[in-house]
């Protein structure tokens, strides 16, 4: 589950949040959803601060209205479909599943 910025006038979510929707408004709701969505772009950072893992890995996962980089928990080709969860202290992590194909 990740939470997410409805706007109250048009229903946008917004993720990073916004002051300002792009409708203009400043009234938002705040509700934690499921995301999920397919990974576009993957990445490996080889210099990273102290605690942190390296390589890391980050993707840029498209969910229709919003697209998420992500810290990926294991390596996956783009294509694959990605779920977003948020780990402590709001960092969105990326876990991916298996590829659903078509059976042929
Ligand atoms: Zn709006």
């Amino acid at each position: 589950m990740v939470r997410v910025q409805v706007c109250r006038r048009c229903g946008r979510i917004n993720l990073p949040f916004k002051y300002r929707c792009k409708c203009g408004s400043r009234e938002f709701d705040y509700i934690e959803m499921n995301i999920e969505g397919t990974l576009v772009a993957t990445t490996k950072i080889f210099i990273t601060p102290k605690g942190y893992p390296s390589p890391l890995l980050v993707g840029l996962v498209d969910a229709g209205n919003l697209k998420l980089l992500v810290r990926l928990e294991e390596e996956a080709p783009v294509g694959n479909v990605i779920e977003v969860v948020q780990a402590d202290g709001g960092v969105l992590v990326g876990r991916p599943k298996k590829l659903v194909t078509d059976g042929s």
